[in-house]
């Protein structure tokens, strides 16, 4: 009697946890290929013959074109015109092209229509687990640890349920470009990542109840950042404040990052340039001082400089510092806004540790964590203090 009551408990959690996480597996994802070609042709190589139209089997190579509002299509040698085609690309997939757009291999359903600016709009519907590995390979980098791709695949996949209802109007899910999420189709997928996605099936990050943002950046440094120092102080998130990166302050969990300490000269000369570019200054102006003027404890991330010109000051927050001066082509050596400042003569040097914006997941933390042996969970619960995993 007790062994059949036992039996009868496992089964029910047996099938309690095969169930759950099914739910989000069969979450389908409209996501918008090519979405930056800007595309008017797209051609299709079908390959085994399981690429498949009303149920005809497609042979060869196929094309769709716009012309006018709707779609000219060449099927099996056929050429038929309506507002949208549809077609089923089964087993290994189907290779989708066009001018100036790479070979992409696409799986599941495919929708070719006109958008409401006269390009080419194709639509292919995906399972979320199998449209989060693509996402992953991308995202991962030189990551190496099974927990951290595990870490990181639980952050894509509730990325990408607050992510749906972006292009809605549009009437699909997402568009495959960084607007939204970079995914490039079925081929080239890291097997580590495929691994990850699998582990952790339908498991999605929440805060309440509800999915977190699950911000992530390559290093932070030595401390994360509160969201609210980075894009403003009304996007308040009691899973996004700034947590140390590890107990030993001199060698955090992301020091492991390529290049973790970073160091740059700013000439004065350069610096009026970039101060004028970005409006900080006018143009008959000239910088000839920089300083911290406020910054995070412990934790040291800058949060403002004051920009001295003979006659000012000028205080600029260390979020428009970090893109003005950071993402200038010849300055992107200003990895962060984790720095001091060393003072020269003419000259300041920027010392600095950590890569990106330093909110939520430290990526190269998560490898350090993973490294010493904490699990996806821990990983996740350390940089989003508070938020539970649930399945979707
Ligand atoms: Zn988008
Ligand atoms: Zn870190």
């Amino acid at each position: 009697m007790r062994a059949a009551g036992i039996t009868l408990i496992f089964l029910i959690l047996t099938v309690f946890y095969t169930v759950m996480p099914g739910t989000a597996a069969a979450q389908e994802l409209a996501v918008r290929a090519f979405a930056t070609y800007k595309l008017t042709a797209a051609y299709g190589d079908c390959g085994e013959g399981n690429i498949t139209k009303n149920g005809h089997v497609l042979n060869g190579t196929f094309s769709v074109s716009v012309t006018g509002k709707n779609v000219k299509g060449i099927f099996n040698g056929e050429t038929q015109t309506a507002p949208s085609f549809s077609i089923h690309a089964g087993g290994r997939g189907v290779y989708i092209y066009g001018k100036g757009a790479p070979k992409r291999l696409y799986r599941g359903p495919l929708t070719f229509s006109v958008d409401s600016k006269g390009f080419l709009k194709i639509i292919n519907k995906v399972q979320v687990e199998e449209y989060l590995p693509g996402v992953l390979t991308g995202e991962i980098g030189d990551l190496k640890q099974k927990e951290a791709y595990k870490a990181q695949a639980v952050t894509a996949r509730t990325y990408t349920l607050t992510l749906k209802n972006n292009h809605i109007k549009e009437g699909y899910n997402l568009c495959d470009s960084p607007h939204c999420q970079v995914y490039y189709g079925a081929e080239n997928i890291k097997p580590k990542a495929a691994e990850a996605v699998e582990a952790t099936r339908g498991q999605i990050l929440t805060y309440k109840g509800t999915p977190a943002a699950t911000f992530y950046h390559s290093s932070c440094g030595g401390y994360t950042e509160d969201i609210t120092k980075v894009w403003g102080g009304n996007k308040s998130k009691p899973y996004l404040v700034s947590v140390r990166d590890g107990d030993n302050p001199r060698k955090p969990y992301c020091a492991i990052a390529p290049k973790f300490k970073w160091k740059v000269k700013l000439y004065f000369t350069g610096l009026t340039r970039i101060a004028r570019q970005n409006e900080w200054i006018n143009k008959n102006e000239e910088a000839v001082g920089l300083r911290v003027s406020e910054s995070g404890e412990p934790g040291g991330r800058v949060h403002e400089l004051e920009l001295y010109t003979r006659e000012r000051r000028i205080k600029i927050s260390a979020t428009d510092f970090y893109h003005g001066v950071g993402r200038k082509e010849t300055w992107n050596a200003v990895k962060s806004c984790n720095f001091k400042i060393i003072q020269g003569k003419g000259y300041v040097i920027l010392d600095g540790k950590g890569s990106g914006h330093g909110v939520g997941m430290c990526q190269w933390g998560a490898e350090g964590m993973a490294r010493r042996g904490f699990t996806y969970k821990q990983i996740l619960y350390h940089y989003y203090p508070g938020t539970v995993i649930k399945y979707d």
